[in-house]
């Protein structure tokens, strides 16, 4: 997430409708942001109409947590995370926990997180943000739950801290991968998975990630748009400056793939399959024992 300011909404225009040759899944939708209250209905039928058919909605802080999963109680296709930003990691308490604990126990929360470290701009000091991580890390293994990281500018500490805790915890996404070679490949040796977002169109500070995608296994790789923010900076003239939407989704997989030198089919598969499979969203969790392995 960023704190770029998203602009009001407009339809789609016809000839500019993206479809995706395979159904995907967008790991990282914002969709409890203001900017969505309006035309929550109409973005999911374009984000449905554009071939992306499951959304998992990003709880930040235990307000947006439980908005997340009101949400996924209301549409089919919809599931949430719970977890707290690290930005707002100085609020962690122990009473936080608790209540997130509370929401692992819903079978539509998928994973802990958004958690992790932001050492770029330290809205919360890096000692509160490695507490809250590491409370976050533990409440992940409790519950058998994998993890939704966020990491910006951290790359050695995260690498060295998710080292400590990997045995414990399922699985690792680290999301909006935006990072260098070196610490790609640390992440990879972690056997962690990588989220892409549209940071790969931007030419003022995504280009390098165009050398790298191809390095990501495919069942290891997974795409989001993280809308409203990190709109792709290449888009078609007419849809520049509107707000970043699940629709858009179609566009950045054909961008990865380009550089992976695959097909937009093939990526899109293979995305799809590894979020089902790692957020295990084929598994009923509402069973005993579901999900939990
Ligand atoms: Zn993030």
């Amino acid at each position: 997430m960023s704190n770029a300011v998203p602009s009001p909404t407009e339809l789609l225009p016809e000839a500019l409708r993206f479809t995706s040759p395979a159904p995907l899944v967008d790991i990282g939708a914002n969709l409890t942001h203001e900017s969505f209250t309006q035309d929550l209905e109409p973005t999911l039928t374009r984000a449905r109409d554009a071939g992306v058919e499951t959304l998992i909605i990003t709880g930040t802080d235990i307000e947006h947590a439980r908005q997340a999963v009101a949400l996924s109680r209301q549409h089919d296709g919809l599931y949430a995370t719970a977890g707290v930003h690290p930005h707002d990691a100085s609020g962690w308490t122990p009473q936080v926990a608790a209540a997130m604990a509370e929401l692992y126990r819903d079978p539509l929360v998928v994973a802990v997180g958004e958690c992790g470290l932001d050492f770029n701009r330290n809205f919360s000091t890096p000692q509160q943000q490695e507490h809250a991580f590491e409370a976050q890390l533990a409440l992940a293994a409790d519950n058998g739950l994998p993890l939704f990281v966020h990491e910006r500018d951290a790359g050695a500490r995260m690498s060295s801290i998710l080292r400590a805790w990997r045995d414990d915890v399922r699985q690792v996404v680290v999301h909006c991968f935006t990072a260098d070679r070196e610490t790609l490949h640390r992440y990879l040796d972690l056997d962690l998975h990588i989220g892409l977002t549209g940071w790969i169109c931007d030419e003022r500070r995504g280009h390098h990630l165009r050398e790298l995608v191809a390095d990501i296994p495919g069942n290891r790789l997974m795409v989001e748009t993280d809308c409203p923010y990190l709109l792709p900076r290449n888009l078609p003239a007419k849809l520049k400056g509107r707000r970043h939407e699940p629709a858009l989704l179609p566009w950045i997989v054909r961008e990865i793939a380009h550089w992976r030198d695959e097909s937009e089919a093939q990526l899109a598969a293979s995305s799809s399959a590894t979020a089902r499979e790692f957020f295990a969203l084929d598994t009923d969790r509402s069973q005993p024992g579901g999900g939990s392995d």
